[in-house]
């Protein structure tokens, strides 16, 4: 049973691993940056009320990511494990997480904080082109990083439910750090 969230900042590599991994392990990706993106394409409420955040590089309110990540936990295929991809990315979110999994009996989860240096991430992300990935909107989702997701290393360590890789090197070699460090 595995049960992952993905800690780091923006362009340190969490969709790309976490997806990889997820496949490897055969358990369900859930990256609420995704899921957002997708409710912004077929402009649903939730997806009309996320967009002017995302496009400004600030976090969309807890309680729109809260009650989409409760919903998606709900399902099914979550039995046999998950792994969360840019949730949480605040302590409030973190400790709505840690209730909602003691709540529904899915503990042991266990915190990845995948690691890169700031002039990595931003030339990573200004050759992805995504819509929210322009110089300035970048600066503001690192500066958020910092702020706000940063303190979760910190909650996770405390709770000795961290794990570190350096997301510094080749996509394989992280991707064999990662299935080293959870195994482990
Ligand atoms: P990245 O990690 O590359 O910044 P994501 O796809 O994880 O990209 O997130 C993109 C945007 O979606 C964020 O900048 C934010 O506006 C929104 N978002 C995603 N997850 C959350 C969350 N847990 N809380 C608030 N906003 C979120």
């Amino acid at each position: 049973m595995t049960r992952l969230i993905f800690l780091g900042p923006p362009g340190a590599g969490k969709g790309t691993q976490s997806k990889v991994l997820a496949d490897f392990l055969n358990i369900p990706h859930i990256s609420t940056g995704d899921i957002l993106r997708q409710a912004i394409t077929e402009q649903t409420p939730l997806g009309i009320k996320a967009q002017s955040y995302m496009d400004k590089g600030e976090l969309v309110p807890d309680q729109l990511v809260e009650d989409l990540v409760k919903e998606r936990l709900n399902q099914p295929d979550t039995k046999n494990g998950w792994i969360l991809d840019g949730f949480p990315r605040k302590v409030s979110q973190a400790s709505f997480l840690e209730e909602l999994l003691a709540e529904t009996g899915q503990g042991g989860e266990r915190a990845v904080n995948l690691d890169a240096p700031d002039q990595i991430v931003i030339t990573r992300l200004l050759g992805r082109g995504r819509k929210d990935d322009s110089e300035e909107v970048i600066r503001r989702r690192l500066e958020v990083y910092r702020e706000e997701t940063a303190p979760l290393i910190n909650y996770y360590s405390d709770r000795q439910k961290l794990l570190t890789v350096d997301g510094n090197q080749s996509p394989e070699e992280v991707t064999t750090a990662l299935k080293n460090v959870i195994a482990a």
